[in-house]
């Protein structure tokens, strides 16, 4: 069976650092070999942003940029629009009569990001938001998702999905198997460097602003002089060493430890080699910043092309639950 990659972004703000290790560096690799999909996550967005709809309509040409500046090519990948795909709302629909409310209840990402919007409840559509990314991955038939690793609970849902509805129905769906990234520690230390937490360096990024962003940083708060030993493993400049200098992180472990690399130094340090990873995708960024038309067009046709694909396994699953009536 031929592979088929799908992953995507929730349009709530730029993409960071954490994209990239996390899934972003993945999705360049992978669409060398396979036909990839790229979602622009509006309608999921909504989930917690339907308040600020602008915010989502000025982000989703930014994202746009953001993939096209890492690298994703338009002519390996299908870049597209969640709302302007009416069938993946009617997978949600018809999926969810099969999912309970418990399930969802349970799932530890919900439960994480519940947790941290501060609502005593949840809105409807956000606790059914893994039954609609099930339906994200298998109206395309996907068969590979490079995610971060909050994203595996959501993964394992949309497997027994396909399952449930392969036995209950017809066998049209696919499983799909995540391949899982890194994750990326935010700047202030939390574990995930996140759009909603204020923690991130964005790709879009200048030189300063990373720059200020390292220097803001913490680090290991047992470090009060330059010469005392650090403790790396607990501090985020030396996570960000392991995940964008994997060459040359012992040596910095080592002068963490001993005492002989201090964190100003070290910090200089990060902000070169985050410098090298960040200007190409400037460059890259402000070529297609400067023909919005191409923006749009690689946009509309990903979004014809996605939508051709969801018409077909649309037909294929009311034909299996017995809805094509005439
Ligand atoms: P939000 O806070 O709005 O949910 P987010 O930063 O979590 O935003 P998403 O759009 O939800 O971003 O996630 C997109 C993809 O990026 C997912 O596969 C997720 O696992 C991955 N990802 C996000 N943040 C990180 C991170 N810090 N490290 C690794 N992967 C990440
Ligand atoms: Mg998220």
């Amino acid at each position: 069976m031929t592979e088929r990659v799908l992953t995507g972004d929730r349009v709530t703000g730029k993409l960071h650092l954490g994209h990239f290790i996390g899934s972003l560096q993945n999705r360049v690799a992978l669409q060398e070999k396979y036909e990839t999909f790229v979602l622009l996550a509006d309608v999921q967005a909504l989930t917690t942003h339907f308040d600020k709809p602008d915010l989502i309509r000025t982000h989703l040409r930014e994202i746009t940029l953001d993939y096209l500046s890492v690298g994703i090519k338009p002519e390996r990948s299908t870049i597209f629009i969640q709302s302007m795909i009416p069938e993946i709302a009617e997978l949600t629909v018809l999926f969810s009569m099969f999912v309970t409310v418990n399930v969802l209840r349970h799932n530890p990402t919900v439960k994480t990001e519940s947790k941290n919007s501060g609502l005593d409840d949840m809105y409807y559509g956000f606790l059914g938001y893994p039954v609609s990314q099930a339906a994200d991955i298998t109206f395309c038939k996907a068969t590979i998702v490079p995610v971060g690793d909050d994203q595996l609970p959501h993964l394992e849902l949309a497997r027994k999905i396909v399952r449930r509805f392969n036995e209950l129905y017809k066998p049209v769906l696919v499983e799909p198997k995540p391949i899982v990234g890194e994750r990326l520690i935010g700047t202030d230390g939390n574990s995930k460097m996140s759009k909603s937490l204020g923690n991130s360096i964005t790709l879009d990024s200048t030189s300063e602003e990373v720059a200020y962003k390292i220097k803001r940083a913490k680090t290991d708060p047992a470090r009060v002089h330059k010469n005392d030993p650090g403790h790396p493993d607990i501090c985020p400049i030396y996570a960000y060493h392991q995940a964008f200098r994997p060459d040359e992180y012992p040596e910095i472990r080592e002068g963490c430890e001993k005492g002989t690399l201090g964190c100003s130094a070290c910090k200089a340090l990060i902000t070169s080699t985050l410098e090298q990873l960040l200007e190409p995708m400037r460059e890259r960024r402000s070529s297609y910043a400067a023909k919005p038309k191409i923006v749009d067009d690689i946009l509309i046709s990903g979004t014809q092309r996605a939508r051709e694909i969801a018409r077909e396994t649309m037909a294929e699953v009311r034909e299996a639950m017995s809805l094509n009536y005439f």
